[in-house]
């Protein structure tokens, strides 16, 4: 699956990635708009950071931009798109930017899921495990400026997006071999995210959370976006699910069956579809 050929370059805006990845051109972009419009109850899960906002040195200022907003309220208005937003972020964090939409949300990777209104948790968990992994991280930090953790009601965030690249990154894998001696005792999981390593029990996952979504309903059309390595989970999930359409956003390997270069270019399918 991951045995990659070149970069196709087409005069489409769209990159073939593997062999085992169906090329996206304008002509299959029509196809979506099609299946998208004959579609009687669709889902569109779309991540947040990276995929519809760039990320940003100061995670609290990435709000969604206007032409952003437009399109995404047109989408919440549409009776036959159920839409959620699916991220990382805490409920919190992910409120102060949509609370001017009446978007469902799925964050903190799953753990918590607000549907009219209303935030809901969806894991137990005891936590006995954050003081252990708090104090590693803790010490990782030390050894890298402008580095920090960030507690979440689920999850503990080192995040190294400020910090010096090449430091960032060397710590980075020397805190995951740290990570990775104490994580079974616990059982926990690390998602080696986009300048950011996190650590959560393996019981929450966005495609644990996308499972549940379609133990609930059915669906007849299913867009997933998305581009971090997080998102990677979903589009597993969704590799069997003949009607759905993966994309991942901007560089790297991907279990997605295409890929988009850019947030606009995002914005550009997105726009489309809501008309
Ligand atoms: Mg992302």
């Amino acid at each position: 699956m991951f045995n990659f050929t070149p970069l196709l370059h087409t005069k489409y805006k769209y990159l073939r990635l593997s062999q085992f990845t169906i090329i996206m051109d304008s002509k299959t972009e029509i196809e979506i708009k099609d299946k998208f419009r004959r579609a009687k109850n669709r889902l569109v899960l779309l991540d947040y950071d990276g995929t519809l906002v760039h990320h940003t040195p100061v995670p609290d200022t990435a709000s969604l931009p206007e032409h952003m907003s437009d399109i995404i309220i047109k989408l919440v208005d549409n009776p036959q798109t159920k839409i959620f937003i699916i991220t990382g972020r805490s409920c919190k964090d992910i409120d102060k930017f949509l609370d001017h939409i009446p978007i469902n949300i799925i964050a903190e990777h799953g753990a918590m899921m607000k549907m009219g209104g209303i935030w809901k948790n969806q894991i137990i968990d005891n936590f006995l495990w954050k003081k252990a992994i708090m104090s590693i991280l803790n010490q990782i930090t030390e050894t890298c400026p402008e580095s920090y953790v960030e507690e979440k009601n689920f999850s503990l965030t080192w995040h190294y997006r400020n910090a010096d690249p090449d430091l960032g990154y060397s710590v980075s894998r020397e805190l995951i071999h740290l990570l990775k001696k104490r994580i079974h005792s616990y059982d926990l999981k690390i998602l080696d995210g986009n300048k950011v390593v996190e650590i959560l029990t393996n019981k929450i996952g966005k495609g644990s959370a996308v499972k549940k979504l379609f133990e609930q309903s059915t669906y007849d059309f299913v867009l997933s976006i998305g581009d971090d390595a997080t998102d990677e989970e979903m589009f597993k999930f969704f590799l069997n699910q003949a009607n759905a359409i993966t994309i991942k956003v901007g560089e790297g390997s991907t279990h997605a069956r295409y890929k988009l270069n850019s947030i606009s270019d995002v914005a550009s399918l997105l726009k489309q579809l809501a008309g």
